[in-house]
């Protein structure tokens, strides 16, 4: 017994003193989004240059990704511009999406870029199209037709809707590879945090409030994405007031109309929790509890427009509201009236 304390005793400051650990923060632009990585490495100069990597390797994402941006792989392959199709990370990102399109049946959609062109979505210039515009443009959306070396003529690709959590997946990667144990990025509404905080405790996020300043939710987290989609995001409004949203149904070809104010993905990898937001929200909150039941492979919290919190049992420890809402459901597997 007492040869364990002193043992201890010489050997804890010297554990505390080679773990010491110290916070470094940096924040930038890129993907259109203003993005803060805040991170504990042994140094501030390490710290640096870790966020210095994680903005490279987002940048260079964005090469990749941008529909928009002239020298992207995504732009070539749209414009049917000279393009080798050698970019492995393009086309397992193009898998994953098969694999989305088919388990959400069709309601995350990466080839529905025309029909949101369309509506003045790429460039600010809203308006609402012509119903036979809409339909003869829907036509180009088939998501199953598409390979990775050929597109079908009229059909274009869009990461958008998963784009920053995969960006995030990216950052988490190489910010582990690096030795990081403890951090937490913030991608414009795209959390994904790795362990836990420095004192052990959990991270503690906020879920917008889509009515008002603030957090609706407080949630704690540990290792994780925790991604959002609302419909207070982007959008714009006619003049008789009706809003149209950037969350568009892949049925329909006009912007999602569903029950769902914001969609709050909780899971591992941020890639799925960015596909399964805007695809949760397209889906409305009945369907999205049935898929929820059906692959219970991530946590969800819906906040719908009447006003309902509506979440899944695996956050009932770590979900705590801040507003008032009209009613508070806790979803469970076996239960029945959803
Ligand atoms: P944001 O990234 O703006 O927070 P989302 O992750 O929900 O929000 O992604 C929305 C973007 O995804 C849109 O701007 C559009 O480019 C694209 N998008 C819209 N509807 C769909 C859909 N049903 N399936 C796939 N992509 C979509
Ligand atoms: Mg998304």
């Amino acid at each position: 017994m007492k040869t364990v304390s002193k043992f201890l005793l010489i050997v804890s400051p010297f554990f505390f003193f080679s773990c010491k650990q110290v916070k470094t923060s940096d924040s930038f632009t890129a993907m259109n989004t203003f993005m803060t990585v805040s991170l504990y490495a042994e140094s501030h100069k390490k710290g640096n240059n870790l966020c210095n990597q994680v903005h490279e390797k987002i940048d260079q994402l964005e090469k990749i990704l941008s529909t928009t941006l002239e020298i992207s792989d995504v732009y070539k392959i749209n414009y049917r511009l000279p393009y080798d199709f050698s970019n492995d990370e393009l086309k397992n990102l193009l898998d994953f999406c098969m694999e989305t399109y088919q388990k959400t049946d069709g309601a995350f959609n990466p080839a529905l870029y025309p029909v949101i062109r369309e509506w003045g979505f790429t460039t600010e210039n809203y308006h609402v199209p012509e119903p036979e515009r809409i339909n003869e443009l829907l036509k180009n959306t088939d998501f199953s037709k598409v390979t990775y070396s050929s597109l079908a003529d009229g059909m274009e690709l869009d990461f958008g809707a998963i784009g920053k959590g995969y960006a995030a997946d990216k950052a988490v990667e190489l910010l582990k590879s690096q030795g990081v144990k403890s951090a937490i990025l913030d991608f414009g509404g795209n959390i994904q945090t790795i362990g836990c905080k420095s004192d052990g405790s959990l991270w503690r996020v906020g879920i917008k409030n889509p009515w008002g300043q603030g957090a609706a939710c407080a949630l704690t987290v540990e290792d994780s994405a925790v991604v959002t989609s609302g419909g207070y995001e982007r959008f714009f409004e006619d003049e008789n007031g009706n809003r149209y949203i950037h969350i568009f149904d892949p049925a329909t070809g006009y912007p999602s109309q569903s029950d769902i104010e914001s969609v709050t993905i909780v899971c591992p990898r941020g890639t799925y929790a960015d596909a399964l937001s805007t695809s949760l929200f397209v889906m409305g909150s009945k369907k999205a509890i049935e898929f929820w039941k059906v692959n219970q492979d991530f946590e969800a919290i819906m906040i719908t427009k009447n006003h309902q919190l509506i979440y899944t049992q695996g956050l009932k420890e770590n979900l705590e509201p801040l507003i008032d809402f009209n009613d508070v459901i806790i979803i469970s597997k076996n239960q029945d009236e959803f």
